[in-house]
């Protein structure tokens, strides 16, 4: 049975018997009221008239008042019959005064009127008696159902008192003690309510949601172990080190090769601030160095890992999530992974050796080919015809530009190796400004392009290598010229401030695309469908420039033009 009507039943029952309680005790005393009480008072009525009747007789009915008090008692009698035969006696009271009235006064017909009288008190009497049993019969029964009732009343109340609250309370108590427990992890916690009511439902449902925690708790927490294990797995078996901080940048994973290149042990490190491991590892103040700035360096960090000098190229993730309700994303910390780039970095520095090598070993042939067709064309061996001049001509050219390729691909690989031999000094910029233009005459004259030139009267002297900055400029004059179209100009601005002396070289030709624009200084790189070259010119000038402790960039509109800057520092 549900609780509900449990509840229901059990009142509405107690509700009932005492509306029966008290219907019962209405409706007998009001039987007792009208059927005992309401005919004794008109018996008793009688009772009184003939007592007064009597008292007249035994006094002197001469009198006129004894006589009058008798008449109006019979009068009220009579008008006061309630039972069968009392009329008839009561008429015979009446004949008899009649005939005192008439004088018959004899001794007989007072003991007629007396015996009459007592008659009707006996009538009245009996049905006194009558009433009163009647009465205590009816007091007997109300009691009996009062009783019975009331019993019942009692029964049920105290059923309900016994079971009620208890069937009420236990459950729900049994059920927040369940659900502490659940609160407290302890899903194996169930609820044993063997009744079919609300609460049966519950322990039912409650039942299956410990179950679903239990078996939740266990899978999440097996698959949750499993992946951990294999991600651990994975970041061990990995060739590169990996690091791995939280939002406070305490280190909370580090692999075996991480390990080994840093000389770190796992125990001494995890859970720990990389700022203080960092105090006294000087591979991972590398590595936290610009975590902050986020910015990836562009060149490989040399660590000595594999009993080798090896290289890594280092990069820097933030590991950032969404949690669960939230709309915006929270970082948690960082990756740091270091690539392993020795393999391509060994092949890098063959090919820069085999460059060197047989860019060094052809200059000599170069020039002594150089050598012998400036002889011939003095025309030293022999005069030349015309066809002949003209094939001297086209070879001096190509071996002017095999020269100045195996040129630039010797002082590319000298600054790819750190070799660049820089000799600063105290140089005059109009003095290499002068001397890159002069270079450049011809090749400007050939393209039809005008050399236009902007300098200070008193040029402040900057502190730089003469010849490696001509080199930066002629490469850059060239390039200006080359890209120009027929006719148009090329601006060099020499201008200084209190730190650097500035060259800019401005074009009117094609411009750069901005696809191309952060790439144009990496090695090799040419940009799509230009004029034929090897892509390392602008490549040197950086390394020549950064070198001197100057600065060289570019600014170019599509279509409009270019613009080279490079700075180097003033002498002091
Ligand atoms: P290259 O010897 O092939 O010209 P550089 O390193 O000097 O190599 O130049 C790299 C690329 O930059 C070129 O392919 C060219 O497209 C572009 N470039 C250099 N200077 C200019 C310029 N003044 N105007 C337009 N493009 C230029």
């Amino acid at each position: 049975m549900k609780i509900k009507a449990k509840l229901y039943s059990g009142v509405g029952i107690l509700f009932l018997l005492v509306l029966l309680l008290a219907a019962v005790g209405m409706y007998n005393l009001y039987q007792l009221k009208n059927n005992a009480i309401g005919t004794v008072s008109d018996n008793y009525n009688s009772l009184r008239y003939c007592r007064n009747i009597l008292g007249a007789l035994d006094e002197n009915l001469n009198d006129s008042l004894v006589f009058a008090d008798l008449q109006m008692n019979y009068e009220k009698q009579r008008n006061n019959i309630t039972e069968s035969g009392e009329a008839e006696l009561t008429q015979k009271l009446g004949q008899g005064i009649n005939r005192w009235k008439n004088g018959d006064h004899s001794a007989l017909l007072m003991d007629e009127l007396r015996q009459t009288t007592y008659a009707i008190m006996d009538l009245n009497m009996s049905v006194i008696h009558r009433e009163e049993n009647l009465a205590i019969v009816m007091a007997n029964r109300a009691t009996i159902w009062i009783a019975i009732s009331g019993t019942l009343s009692l029964i049920v109340a105290f059923t309900l008192l016994l079971n009620l609250p208890g069937s009420v309370a236990n459950p729900v108590r049994e059920l927040t003690s369940s659900i502490r427990d659940i609160a407290a992890r302890n899903y194996s916690r169930r609820l044993h309510f063997d009744r079919q009511d609300e609460f049966g439902d519950l322990a039912n449902a409650f039942n299956v949601m410990a179950e679903k925690l239990q078996e939740y708790e266990h899978s999440n927490l097996a698959e949750i172990l499993t992946e951990k294990k294999r991600i651990e797995t994975l970041i061990n078996n990995m060739h590169d080190p990996v690091i791995g901080l939280d939002e406070q940048n305490h280190i909370v994973f580090i692999n075996h090769e991480a390990l080994m290149v840093s000389g770190l042990k796992e125990s001494e490190v995890l859970g720990k601030p990389a700022q203080d491991i960092a105090l006294q590892n000087d591979l991972l103040r590398l590595l936290i160095a610009d975590l902050f700035e986020n910015k990836n360096n562009e060149k490989p960090l040399r660590i000595y890992a594999d009993n080798k000098e090896s290289y890594f190229n280092k990069e820097v993730f933030e590991i950032t999530i969404k949690p669960t309700g939230e709309n915006d994303q929270k970082l948690i910390g960082h990756v740091i992974l270091l690539k392993n780039v020795t393999p391509f970095k060994e092949l890098d520095i063959a090919k820069t050796n085999f460059i060197a090598t047989v860019s060094h070993e052809l200059k000599t042939p170069i020039s002594s080919l150089m050598l012998s067709l400036k002889l011939m064309e003095k025309e030293r061996g022999g005069t030349l015809s015309a066809d002949q001049k003209f094939l001297l001509a086209s070879m001096k050219e190509d071996s002017e530009r095999l020269l100045k390729i195996t040129g630039e691909l010797l002082n590319l690989s000298q600054a790819e190796t750190g070799n660049i031999r820089i000799s600063m000094s105290a140089c005059d910029p109009s003095e290499v400004l002068s001397r890159s233009m002069d270079a450049v005459q011809q090749i400007a004259q050939k393209h039809q392009v005008k050399l236009e030139c902007f300098f200070p009267n008193e040029a402040k002297m900057m502190n730089a290598d003469m010849e490696k900055t001509s080199w930066v400029l002629i490469n850059l004059l060239n390039n200006a010229i080359r890209y120009s179209p027929a006719g148009a100009a090329v601006t060099v601005h020499l201008t200084h401030d209190e730190n650097y002396v500035k060259f800019t070289i401005g074009d009117q030709g094609k411009g750069i695309h901005p696809d191309h624009a952060s790439k144009i200084f990496k090695r090799y790189y040419q940009v799509p469908g230009s004029e034929p070259g090897t892509g390392i010119g602008l490549a040197i000038c950086r390394e020549f420039i950064e070198a001197q402790g100057g600065e060289i960039w570019f600014d170019s509109e599509y279509g409009i033009g270019s613009t080279f800057c490079f700075t180097l520092p003033i002498f002091r």
